[in-house]
């Protein structure tokens, strides 16, 4: 007999609101996956970015996940508790990172000439100007990771819902921030040293983090973490086609609604969104019916 390979999941929302249809397929999406492999299911609030925090969201969105019987093993984790990880992280990252003095706006002005050269994608990148060190007369305000130097440095990942994916870390991302000019955790260091810290084996999570996991991967690998496995999931769009968002106009999730309206109105959207075209009358019968559709359907896609 061989062993069950071992499975930890985790949602990772960031208490921006309450759950609407677009975070609510993240979870349930993250949910399905590790319960149709048998494994953990852990929730973390990623509160690092104090600006963008709205007080009691964490509270609701945990609420929610309860009312819709999903619910997580272990305790809750809050990045803000986290932080002596982070700092601990970024000692190991020394040699690594270096202070930036460069603003927004100077970063902006030099992207508009840099788009202008070499095309749309040159304005993500950074462009390096306090790489060799502060110039005169600026001020440390945010921390970068160094990438490695032009020509190239591609990394690339087999993504269960997408297939292969990859970015040219150098030429479109650049030395990219670590912590913030306000003092915050970037997510990008945060969310690798809290996966890496709770063994989190696979990730799944909205398709508007794909250009993000090359940069996840890269800091995996400077801090001695495995990699883990990744599905990313489509993202619900409003009729404009944006990502569904609070600022988009998501309606909020009702905790005070009862059962047959949270089926009607939330848990069977999202199942079907994610191509689960089950029926159910009640929220335990939903989720015997979405657990095994949700393995026939990535077995179906080769990505279970
Ligand atoms: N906190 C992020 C968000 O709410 C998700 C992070 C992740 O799943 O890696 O968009």
């Amino acid at each position: 007999m061989t062993a069950p390979v071992p499975y930890i999941g985790r949602f990772a929302p960031s208490p921006t609101g309450p759950l609407h249809l677009g975070s609510l397929v993240a979870a349930m999406a993250s949910y399905l996956d590790a319960k149709a492999h048998g494994g953990q299911w852990l929730v973390r609030i990623e509160d690092v970015d104090g600006d963008r925090n709205v007080a009691g969201a964490d509270r609701h969105i945990l609420a929610s996940l309860q009312r819709c019987g999903m619910q997580w093993d272990g305790d809750v984790t809050w990045q803000t508790q986290r932080t002596a990880l982070y700092d601990a992280a970024l000692a190991q990252l020394a040699d690594s990172v270096y202070p930036c003095g460069c603003s927004r706006r100077e970063i902006a002005d030099s992207q508009t000439r840099l788009a202008a050269q070499h095309g749309a994608n040159a304005s993500l990148v950074y462009p390096g100007t306090c790489r060799a060190g502060l110039a005169p007369g600026k001020v440390p305000r945010a921390l970068r990771l160094r990438t490695p130097v032009a020509p190239a440095h591609v990394v690339g990942f087999q993504d269960r819902w997408h297939g292969w994916v990859e970015q040219d870390i150098t030429r479109e991302v650049g030395d990219f921030v670590v912590r913030r000019a306000d003092g915050f955790w970037a997510y990008q260091l945060a969310v690798v040293v809290d996966d890496g810290a709770q063994g989190i084996t696979d990730i799944v999570r909205g398709a508007d983090l794909l250009d993000s996991t090359p940069r996840q991967l890269y800091l995996q690998d400077l801090l001695g973490l495995p990699h883990p496995r990744y599905l990313h999931v489509p993202v619900v769009l409003n009729d404009a086609g944006e990502k569904l968002s609070k600022q988009t106009g998501a309606a909020a999730f009702d905790n005070g609604a009862g059962p047959a309206d949270l089926l009607a109105h939330a848990l069977l959207p999202a199942a079907r969104f994610l191509g689960l075209h089950v029926t159910a009358d009640s929220i335990a019968g939903f989720w015997q019916a979405t657990v095994p559709a949700w393995e026939r359907l990535l077995r179906e896609r080769g990505a279970f």
